[in-house]
């Protein structure tokens, strides 16, 4: 008799992200040259003082589990760092620390899902809302975003789709994959209306916080004392401090919460490596000009990719104003998302994730992550003006 899976096993989806930087890997060990603008990592290294920290912490014996929550001085940081970057006082109980951001949206999607429940996600959006929604049991109901919008929402159009089976409402800005910020303005409506459904919780992922350009400014939905008793929030070191392979994430919990968050951690992971949180100490601590210059390196890139995007024939390329990803409308290609992305690793050689990667919605639109050189961006733009010409 074969093997019997639970029936929510054929509900996980997957990020196909991962999937392209395997193929892309492959190829490149066939000798291929790849440049690779598809998965969502920093192209820099974690600064030095970082890392140094981690490997002090592993020299001065930090071998052991730590408290499952985190090591309290790391909490206190992320809460002095909170304050410092959000204007908001959290009381460091309240901070849990996990292995990466997508830990945060696990916990919170299924302490909310189950049959019955309906979650409410961005689409196109980072893929790992949808597919654990749906593994949850939970309807999950797209919150879409605009091109013509700059891939923000109305915040009407979101409250219209909340009702009492709604549980909890996601929101991603600045956002992956479109690079794209919901305005002040928006949020402050949205928090306003959110008063007519006290029952709806929110997550807000707020990962690329520290990555925004032409003097935007991020808005914390953490900065509104009305949702204190309901959201939670999503941050942690991966994007703003090159840190993805650290695996380290934080999130700050409602009061009634933070057992739900920290039971589920225990059952999970029981805590993060010691000798990382200890790193996260030092990155939020120590001299932040290398975020600061990753960023500018960022918005150099920005400018290039898309102005080239936007110069290349049946392509159209929204400014995005934070992250570090273009997402050009590419329907004027004659080309669906999925066959531009193959087309474009076998035959040119740019590794790119389809549209339709991050949710139906991202149908007509290629993410080109831009975490790469100038160079490689301008080399990626050529191949692709070259794929388009031939
Ligand atoms: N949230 C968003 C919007 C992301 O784009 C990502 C990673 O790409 C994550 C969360 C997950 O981050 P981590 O690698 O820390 O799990």
């Amino acid at each position: 008799m074969g093997l019997k899976l639970s029936e929510k096993m054929g509900r996980l989806g997957t990020e196909t992200a991962f999937e392209v930087l395997a193929r892309a890997e492959a190829l490149g060990r066939e000798g291929r040259d790849i440049i690779n603008l598809g998965i969502g990592q920093p192209d820099f290294k974690t600064p030095p003082h970082v890392v140094e920290a981690g490997i002090k912490a592993l020299r001065d014996g930090h071998h052991g589990y730590t408290p499952s929550p985190g090591i309290p001085a790391l909490r206190e940081a992320v809460a002095a760092d909170i304050a410092r970057n959000r204007g908001v006082d959290v009381d460091p109980d309240r901070v849990v620390i996990v292995p990466g951001g997508k830990v945060t949206m696990f916990f919170a999607i299924l302490m909310f899902g189950e049959a019955g429940a309906e979650i409410l996600y961005p689409n196109p959006g980072f893929p790992i809302y949808e597919s654990v929604i749906e593994f949850s049991g939970a309807r999950a109901v797209p919150v879409p975003l605009l091109e013509e919008k700059d891939f923000s929402f109305d915040a009407d159009a979101v409250l219209s789709l909340l009702n009492e089976r709604s549980r909890l409402l996601i929101i991603n800005s600045p956002a992956n994959p479109t690079g794209g910020a919901v305005p002040k303005a928006q949020i402050d409506r949205l928090v306003a209306g959110l008063a007519d459904f006290p029952h709806v919780a929110v997550l807000s992922d707020e990962i690329y916080s520290q990555m925004m350009y032409d003097g935007h400014v991020h808005t914390s939905l953490l900065s509104y004392p009305e949702l204190e008793d309901r959201l939670i929030l999503l941050d942690g070191w991966s994007k703003t401090y090159a840190m993805t392979g650290w695996r380290m994430g934080y999130s700050v919990w409602p009061r009634s919460l933070v057992d739900g968050a920290v039971r589920l951690a225990v059952n999970c992971h029981s805590c993060v490596n010691a000798s990382a949180q200890y790193a996260g100490i030092a990155a939020l601590e120590g001299p932040q000009d290398a975020v600061r210059d990753m960023v500018s390196a960022f918005d150099a890139r920005r400018r290039v990719i898309v102005d080239g995007l936007n110069g290349l024939p049946g392509v159209r390329c929204r400014n995005p104003v934070g992250a570090f990803y273009a997402f050009p409308n590419i329907a004027g290609t004659g080309m669906d998302a999925r066959t531009l992305q193959n087309r474009l690793l076998e035959e040119a050689g740019v590794a790119t994730v389809a549209g339709t990667s991050f949710g139906a919605m991202g149908e007509g639109f290629v993410r080109f992550s831009y975490a790469n050189s100038v160079e490689n961006v301008e080399r990626a733009l050529d191949r692709f003006a070259t794929l388009l010409s031939g």
